[in-house]
């Protein structure tokens, strides 16, 4: 298939800048990019009439279980949430993700529709699933997202809990390093793990050829993360200038902020969440525009799922924008060549022969402003296979 007429970002297609290419699509793979439209050979060809082309987009830290779709008594019906996890991932295609991270979800759900994915059943994006979180005894019992959860203390259970995770077809290992922003019972700024509990799940996680994800919010348990060799530190809320001095002189360790995760969407009537998530966003901005100006790496997450009024109003684009002061191209790298360097995904992130052709097509171009990445986009390949296309 050929798409032709195609704006291309040089930074995002090997050098390709041009207002008027071309991208020929072969075996679910980019085969060739042009500076200037191609004459088609009998081919299958798309009219993209200018529109601005880039690579999907990659959403390194999302849940598609727990967050919505499902009722707290659902949990215990593990067809619900099997059932509500495989409506709910395709709709990351409608925002023009095509690869997603999940953190985290109810009953390992999007393991199985990860698998589901693979097999060609659920038309959904790429997904990368870490099965269930491994957390030090923390939050009690009978919440609702307990099943989310394996909780064990000490080195030996984080050694089980990860080879667990992972005998279970888990991608990654993701952790609890801090306590969580939304328990009520969870204190952001505390430290919960100790260290060989840390150092434990990374050696396991190493040995089968995968990464830690940490959630760290405390500045002391984003340090220990850096040091035991957590790969990507996940939120780095209350990250201090110390610590970032650690990050840069660290190899293979990364950001992975989620802004959007403070947007309160919901009603707060005691103003409990405002305070408490606004402090957070504030902290964690502060942080994040120190991190960029010393040009480090910085991932793409949003901690929502697609459908939540984070990904309908581009919330994690729009805070790193206008919070953070980033730069609009460089946002869109975080979400695109970025985020795949930092998941260690070298065949995807840039328009390029021989990378899968996972293609987004937009009216405007979010190179030039991100929040045109927040619309609908016009057409969406996953694979070289139209999944999404705006008649207009
Ligand atoms: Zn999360």
């Amino acid at each position: 298939m050929l798409l032709n007429h195609v704006q291309l970002i040089g930074e995002l297609s090997g050098g390709v800048e041009t207002q008027d290419g071309a991208v020929r699509i072969q075996d679910g793979k980019i085969a060739a990019v042009y500076g200037a439209p191609v004459c088609p050979e009998g081919e299958e060809t798309f009219d993209c009439a200018g529109r601005t082309l880039t690579p999907g987009l990659i959403d390194l830290h999302t849940h598609f279980t727990g967050l919505m779709g499902y009722s707290g008594s659902d949990v215990h019906s593990p067809m619900k949430v099997l059932t509500a996890a495989a409506q709910a991932a395709p709709r990351y295609l409608d925002y023009g993700f095509t690869t997603i991270r999940d953190c985290g979800s109810v009953l390992r759900a999007a393991n199985f529709v990860r698998d589901l994915a693979e097999a060609g059943t659920v038309t959904a994006p790429h997904i990368l699933s870490s099965g269930l979180i491994l957390s030090p005894t923390e939050i009690e019992r009978a919440d609702a997202i307990y099943e989310m959860y394996s909780f064990g203390d000490g080195a030996d259970a984080f050694r089980k809990m990860a080879r667990s995770e992972l005998a279970e077809h888990g991608d990654f290992v993701k952790l609890m390093a801090s306590g969580a922003a939304f328990h009520p019972q969870g204190v952001p700024q505390h430290p919960i793990i100790a260290e060989d509990e840390l150092r434990e799940a990374v050696e396991t996680a190493s040995r089968k050829g995968t990464y830690v994800a940490a959630h760290a919010h405390a500045d002391a348990a984003i340090r220990a993360c850096i040091r035991a060799g957590v790969r990507t530190v996940e939120h780095a809320t209350y990250i201090s200038p110390a610590t970032l001095d650690e990050l840069e002189r660290t190899p293979d360790c990364y950001l992975v902020p989620t802004l959007s995760a403070m947007f309160v969407s919901g009603s707060d009537e005691t103003g409990f969440w405002h305070k408490r998530l606004g402090a957070m966003l504030d902290a964690c901005c502060q942080g994040l525009r120190d991190a960029y100006a010393r040009g480090l790496k910085i991932g793409f997450g949003t901690d929502s799922m697609a459908g939540m009024r984070q990904y309908e109003e581009g919330i994690e684009f729009r805070y790193r924008k206008e919070n953070c002061g980033m730069k609009d191209l460089d946002i869109l790298l975080q979400a695109t060549a970025v985020s795949a360097e930092i998941a260690g995904l070298p065949d995807r992130g840039v328009i390029r022969a021989g990378m899968r052709a996972d293609l987004v097509l937009w009216e405007q171009d979010p190179s030039m402003d991100i929040m045109a990445a927040a619309k609908r986009p016009s057409a969406v390949w996953l694979d070289g296979r139209l999944v999404r296309h705006e008649h207009t």
